[in-house]
């Protein structure tokens, strides 16, 4: 018997997976609130408008691309995707403010071999940077230290401080290089830079890529042209950069829910977990003052809540918990009547050494053109800044103002708009900084000597996305398999 704590995508997913074992069965999944989805919140306006609270686009790519996608599939949801192709403006177009205007990230050999605005100096000479830079060996360090030493102080400051804003809303002085940039924090320690790291693996990947296709070739040649191809493979070959629902992503939670529950899952909201004991063979958790007895957990509740329900029993393991934070986001989301962007692009993002209250601005109408000339908008504020710019009880009245203002002087657009939505999410999302991974070690070692039967999933431990949540409830499951055995 299992219980599932939390059901937003993560906890939603490992019930899906748990249902491929009898042994987890029954299922039972508590969500303090009265909704199914958790930070991914689709609002539809009276116009057939989505806005986007949380999640917009998720990468195809990568291990935890492809499982996504494949179980888009097995849910029935890939008519629903609106794919975005390397080739459209949304993902060629990424904008960078920075020094007074806006910068066009270089999109095409010619642009990586000229000087571009950002830098003041192209990127080849960026690669130059890193080809001389010693080798530093490192457990871990800042994602701004990382970039720093290897590639400039102009890159980490514009270039690579504004990615890790767009990601996770977090300062690149704390945020770990090796959670962040895994492979390329690695390339350097196996091959002495990044570059020389990325064309090695590269290489091997082109090796290993020839002798699968020689492998699989009868296979291919075998199945019919009938055959729909999966949708990792039309991502593949259309060369989709990213994807989006066209009804919104709250789609897919939406969906999870209703496959599981038609499986047998229950799922009982408004269903607060405030304790765990877990004796020899049993938990028992403590469910808004009743106590529930179940075989094992699996929590997808952000590693701070957990850390509340554990504290008692396992104070060693909570102190762990506790200490990876997490940052508040500010969300203004806005509509305006016709076309009012300088440019057909993803967004801008804006790098920390601007001092804005604003993180970056999607350009939402661009990634999902909309069936008129409407422009929408989302405005990012806050994140590892919040507090700085907004208190701790900012207003919807406030972050509005503000968000108006800073699109009228970042993005030149001088009319009002004629819808919005504002939302604080607080602790929305889990900032991985350095020294993360030595301490998800300690917490894994933790739970199997002391052999707790606890999995957990969630954007806490492994990455931030869609993808990683996903992939990591699949990994939950298959931990608490391997202790079933
Ligand atoms: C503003 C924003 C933009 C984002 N943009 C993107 C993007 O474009 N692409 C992308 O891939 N990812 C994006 N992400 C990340 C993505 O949204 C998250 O990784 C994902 O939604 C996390 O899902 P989860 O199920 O792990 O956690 P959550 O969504 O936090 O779900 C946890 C659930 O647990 C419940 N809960 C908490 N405590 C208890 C308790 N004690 N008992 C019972 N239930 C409890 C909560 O109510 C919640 O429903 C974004 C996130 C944010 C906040």
């Amino acid at each position: 018997m299992t219980a599932i704590l939390g059901a937003g995508v993560s906890g939603l997913s490992a019930a899906y997976y748990a249902l491929q074992n009898a042994k987890m069965i029954p299922i039972v999944i508590y969500e303090a609130t009265n909704r199914v989805g958790g930070w991914v919140h689709s609002i539809k306006l009276p116009d057939g408008t989505i806005f986007e609270q949380g999640p917009r686009t998720i990468r195809p790519s990568g291990e935890g691309g492809k499982n996504t996608l494949e179980l888009m599939e097995q849910l029935q949801l890939s008519d629903k995707i609106v794919p975005i192709l390397n080739s459209d403006p949304a993902a060629r177009c990424r904008l960078i403010y920075t020094d007074d205007q806006l910068h066009l990230l270089p999109n095409s050999l010619k642009g990586i071999i000229k000087k571009n605005t950002l830098l003041n100096r192209s990127l080849l000479s960026v690669v130059w940077n890193d080809l001389r830079a010693p080798k530093v060996v490192h457990d871990d360090e800042s994602i701004y230290n990382f970039a720093k030493r290897r590639l400039g102080e102009d890159v980490a400051d514009k270039l690579v401080s504004s990615i890790v804003v767009g990601v996770c809303a977090g300062d690149p002085h704390k945020i770990s290089a090796k959670s962040f940039m895994t492979s390329l924090f690695e390339a350097e320690q196996e091959h002495g830079s990044i570059v020389k790291g990325v064309i090695a693996k590269a290489l091997k990947r082109g090796k290993n890529t020839k002798v699968k296709d020689k492998e699989n070739n009868i296979e291919i040649k075998e199945q019919s042209d009938n055959t729909q191809k999966s949708l990792k493979e039309r991502a593949r070959k259309e060369m989709w950069s990213i994807w989006t629902m066209r009804e919104g992503i709250e789609q897919l939670p939406k969906s999870l829910a209703t496959d599981i529950t038609d499986r047998g899952v229950s799922i009982k909201m408004g269903h607060k977990c405030e304790q765990l004991k877990f004796n020899k063979d049993t938990v028992e958790l403590n469910v808004n003052g009743e106590v529930k007895e179940y075989s094992h957990i699996i929590s997808s509740l952000p590693a701070k809540n957990l850390a509340n329900l554990v504290q008692a029993q396992h104070p060693e393991l909570a102190n762990e918990l506790k200490d990876i934070p997490t940052v508040t986001v500010g969300i203004v989301n806005l509509q305006f009547p016709k076309d009012v962007l300088p440019m057909n692009a993803f967004g801008v993002l804006i790098p920390p050494r601007e001092e804005r209250p604003i993180l970056g601005v999607i350009f939402d109408s661009c990634v999902v053109p909309q069936k008129s000339d409407a422009t929408v908008l989302t405005v990012m504020m806050g994140g590892a800044w919040f507090e700085k710019y907004f208190g701790q009880c900012s207003s919807d009245e406030h972050l509005l103002t503000v968000a108006v203002n800073q699109v009228r002087e970042i993005l030149h657009i001088q009319e009002d708009p004629i819808a919005f939505n504002v939302s604080i999410l607080k602790d929305c999302i889990p900032q991985h900084i350095v020294g993360h991974m030595q301490r998800l070690t300690r917490i894994r070692n933790y739970i199997s000597t002391h052999k707790i039967p606890l999995g957990l999933c969630g954007s806490s431990y492994q990455g931030v996305g869609l993808n990683d949540v996903i992939l990591s409830a699949k990994q939950a499951v298959s931990d608490i398999n391997s202790h079933i055995l």
